[in-house]
């Protein structure tokens, strides 16, 4: 199981944008857990003014709802546990019911 189920505890998240018809992938970072929160990343406020720049990976709650990609990602997990639990069952049964 997981303790963030916004990031799956990987500290960011993928996302796709349109950006003029095109879509892009962008990673932004977990600000409802720990490990996202080491994650991020601002290029503008680094202490070395010469390593500055205008990166910064947003908190994905700025950009979706956090709450919601949390609920899917239970969803899923749950979805595709399960699966693979009735699976394993099934191979069971199988095995168990060979004649020889
Ligand atoms: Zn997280």
């Amino acid at each position: 199981m997981f303790s963030c189920w916004v990031c799956m505890d990987k500290g960011h998240v993928f996302y796709r944008q349109r950006v003029r018809g095109n879509d892009y992938e962008f990673v932004a970072y977990c600000d409802k857990c720990d490990a996202g929160r080491s994650q991020h990343y601002d290029g503008r406020i680094l202490d070395k003014k010469h390593e500055r720049n205008p990166y910064y990976t947003p908190p994905i709650s700025q950009i979706l709802d956090a709450n919601e990609i949390g609920r899917e990602n239970k969803e899923k997990y749950k979805k595709d546990h399960s699966e693979a639990s009735n699976l394993e069952m099934l191979k069971k049964k199988e095995v168990l019911s060979r004649p020889w």
